[in-house]
């Protein structure tokens, strides 16, 4: 089932309900970016995901530093999804970012860009949904994955 534009709006935290919480829980916030590492303490940072989910897929890097404005953007999107969705790639060190070949002004670099994979393997009806309700920012299309990022609004398959 999938959550209307209004019934959304009545749950869904705001900028600064999410800032709210991770002060709560003692997370460094800089602008809209939080900095972390696995060693913080996990919690529940939305409705259907958790802070640790977020952590950069390199072990070698502890620290990750992710956009709350892609947190609260991928909650919402996987509201109106309406099943799990997990994250592949989230924050990427500048070093870890070039052995992944990544693109060097790669969003992932800043904390703005998350790749996201419905649960379900349903990539299909994930990626119809990211882009029919994502209106800004920038969306990659891929088999396996959707890119979605808070820069400049653009749309490419890869
Ligand atoms: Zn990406």
């Amino acid at each position: 089932m999938c959550a209307t534009n209004t019934q959304l709006s009545t749950y869904l935290m705001t900028l600064s309900q999410i800032k709210e919480l991770c002060t709560k829980h003692n997370i460094t916030i800089n602008g809209d970016h939080i900095t972390f590492d696995k060693n913080t303490s996990n919690f529940q940072i939305t409705t259907n995901f958790k802070l640790h989910e977020f952590l950069t897929k390199n072990t070698k890097d502890t620290t990750t530093i992710i956009n709350l404005n892609i947190v609260l953007e991928l909650q919402k999107l996987r509201t109106l999804f309406g099943s799990p969705v997990r994250i592949s790639s989230s924050y990427r060190s500048p070093a870890y970012n070039k052995s992944v070949n990544g693109a060097t002004s790669s969003q992932h670099v800043l904390g703005n860009a998350l790749d996201t994979f419905p649960v379900n393997g349903d990539i299909k009806g994930w990626t119809t949904t990211v882009v029919k309700n994502k209106k800004t920012g920038g969306i990659g299309q891929y088999q396996t994955f959707v890119h979605i990022d808070t820069g400049r609004t653009r749309f490419w398959r890869g």
